[in-house]
């Protein structure tokens, strides 16, 4: 392909919204242009690496007999109100209507469609499991669409579902995902975890995720030497609290002006701030009902709404606003406590709040503070738990320190179980002839996604880097000069030498000084250059490797034997994913 026949508009300089090195260079390279914030067009570059990643990842489902199949991007309302999804999915929807005013949704994930439509083509167990896929665009209305592909309002994904007669079904289903998940990932070069994922109210170990670590990724990643590896949402830490054994004292109101916070109350106080109570107010939604709930924890811990929500097996919690802390506990949020509180009001603790005594709280009087708080006496806990985010140095669950990364979540699989095939009412004859439920599992990777995520990890200050396997083309042959003919006539002769090898290639054939050549060829990162220069007349070609920056001078006729083994040692770096 010549480099003068394709539209790769580089630019100098990046949008001045870019934030991240992967968007930066993905506009810089002449990749992705933006249509509209957060939908985004794959110029041909994009869509080249986009085409082999859908390649991979139809080869490996390919192997674990997933079929391929497309659902329409708009659907029906009524499917989605008929799972409560058309409400519950929230302001991430796209919801429109047609001209005769019937309600429809743009698909953000499928389970809904995909749902009815095996409902409505199977109907025995011998037919199951069943895997079905597809790789097509989702519709999310993001509040923060951000980072280029990162995060956008369309964007390309692969969504698999799994459907069987028993569980056992679905745990071989699931387990070939992962498997394929991994061939994926290794295949495409990517550094990679695979985490431990809150799967909500089932429990158990239902969900996993695939996560890039990056430094921009908007995940924290728990993770041990040990092999544990969890997403801060799950993550938990062996509990090391010891009981406090100071006699319980009086309990006392203390003025304590302008202390809002942890900090401010424990320096007035004169405690250190694991000694003052965080006192949180949420609401907890189930349906139409609303629950207040109070979490505490001590002062220098987080709270954790997805351990708080699954506690509470309710849909949703949501942080009480001012008014809400008036209404039910007449302050702020700034000086709320338990102490004395009506039994309207749900009380959570974590697990460490229960081995201390005299501690300090808000008094539900802004100003004031108690000491000396105590269970039992003046505090009423319903219920203990691990409600706190894990931190850095704690013991994990399998002995090893725990420490922290950031990463990009590039997929999910998710044993999803029964709850959509009995609202829409997607059974199967099992082997005794009994009507039972289709048991689900859904699965994600997020295409589009994958761009920022590989180039976030291998992009420099130059530009992109892709690892061969995912690449736009193999190999960019550069003639320096197209006016002498004898370096033209080289770059064709090369061109068509390493085409019949089986390399992609991308000739520059450009009217274009060798520097801006050279930039350019940085910026849009193949994998080899193999620059046509002035030694063209004595058979002798410069190659040189985009990731490592390696050099050498090559003969034309040893070029295609040394270009495999530079690759094949490229790609042998790459391979060393846990
Ligand atoms: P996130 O937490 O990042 O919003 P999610 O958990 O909502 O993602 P899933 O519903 O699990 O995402 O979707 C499957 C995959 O699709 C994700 O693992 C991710 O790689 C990708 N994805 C999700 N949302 C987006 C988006 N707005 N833009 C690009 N890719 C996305
Ligand atoms: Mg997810």
């Amino acid at each position: 392909m010549k480099q003068s026949k394709m539209l790769i508009p580089t630019k100098k300089e990046a949008p001045s919204d870019a934030e991240v090195l992967s968007h930066i260079m993905m506009a810089r390279a002449g990749y992705i242009y933006q249509i509209s914030a957060g939908v985004w067009s794959y110029l041909p570059m994009a869509y080249r690496v986009i085409r082999k990643i859908e390649g991979i990842i139809r080869e490996e489902m390919d192997n674990i007999d997933a079929c391929e199949m497309q659902i329409p991007s708009m659907l029906p309302a009524e499917m989605w109100q008929q799972t409560g999804r058309y409400e519950a999915y929230g302001d991430n929807l796209y919801k429109f209507s047609d001209r005769n005013e019937r309600k429809f949704v743009l698909g953000p994930t499928d389970e809904e469609p995909v749902t009815s439509i095996l409902r409505d083509s199977i109907k025995s167990y011998k037919k199951l499991p069943l895997v079905v896929y597809q790789i097509t665009d989702k519709f999310r209305d993001e509040g923060r669409p951000r980072f280029g592909v990162l995060r956008g309002k369309e964007f390309s994904m692969y969504d698999g579902y799994s459907f069987s007669a028993d569980q056992a079904g679905l745990d071989e289903a699931y387990d070939n995902q992962a498997k394929a998940y991994r061939a994926i990932f290794d295949r495409i070069g990517l550094d990679y975890k695979v985490i431990l994922a809150d799967s909500g109210t089932i429990g158990g170990d239902n969900s996993q995720e695939f996560s890039a670590p990056a430094e921009v990724g908007e995940d924290v990643i728990v993770y041990t030497d040990g092999g544990y590896a969890a997403n801060i949402e799950k993550a938990s830490a062996k509990f090391t609290g010891v009981q406090q054994t100071d006699a319980p004292e009086e309990l006392e109101k203390v003025a304590t002006p302008g202390a809002h916070s942890v900090d401010e109350a424990a320096q007035a106080l004169g405690v250190e701030p694991s000694q003052v109570i965080k006192t949180m107010l949420y609401l907890a939604k189930t349906g139409e009902e609303v629950q207040p709930v109070l979490v505490l924890m001590r002062g220098n811990d987080e709270v954790n709404e997805t351990k708080v929500t699954n506690a509470l097996d309710c849909d949703d919690i949501e942080l009480a606003s001012d008014d809400d802390a008036q209404k039910y506990l007449n302050a702020h949020p700034g000086s709320l406590g338990p102490v004395g509180v009506s039994e309207d009001i749900k009380v959570l603790a974590d697990e460490y709040v229960k081995v201390m005594v005299n501690m300090a709280c808000g008094a539900n009087e802004d100003g004031f503070h108690y000491i000396n708080a105590n269970l039992d006496r003046d505090i009423r806990v319903d219920e203990f738990g691990d409600f706190r985010n894990v931190k850095e140095g704690e013991l994990a669950p399998d002995g090893y320190p725990i420490k922290f990364t950031n990463g990009i979540e590039i997929g999910h699989i998710f044993k999803l179980g029964t709850g959509y095939s009995k609202t829409l009412g997607a059974q199967v004859l099992d082997e005794n002839g009994r009507l039972v439920d289709m048991i689900m599992g859904c699965y994600g990777i997020g295409v589009t996604r994958l761009l920022s995520a590989v180039a976030e990890q291998n992009a420099d200050e130059n530009g992109l880097v892709w690892p061969q396997a995912i690449a736009p083309f193999d190999i960019h042959v550069i003639p320096t000069n197209v006016k002498k003919e004898e370096q033209v006539a080289m770059a064709n002769e090369i061109e068509k030498q390493l085409t019949s090898a089986g390399y992609e290639v991308l000739v520059d054939d450009r009217k274009e000084r060798a520097g801006v050549k050279f930039a350019d060829s940085d910026l849009i990162g193949i994998p080899v250059r193999v620059t046509v220069g002035k030694k063209a007349d004595e058979g002798i070609v410069e190659v040189k490797l985009r990731k490592t920056g390696e050099n050498i001078e090559v003969k034309q006729e040893e070029l295609v034997n040394t270009i495999q083994i530079l690759l094949k040692q490229l790609s042998g770096s790459t391979d060393d994913n846990e």
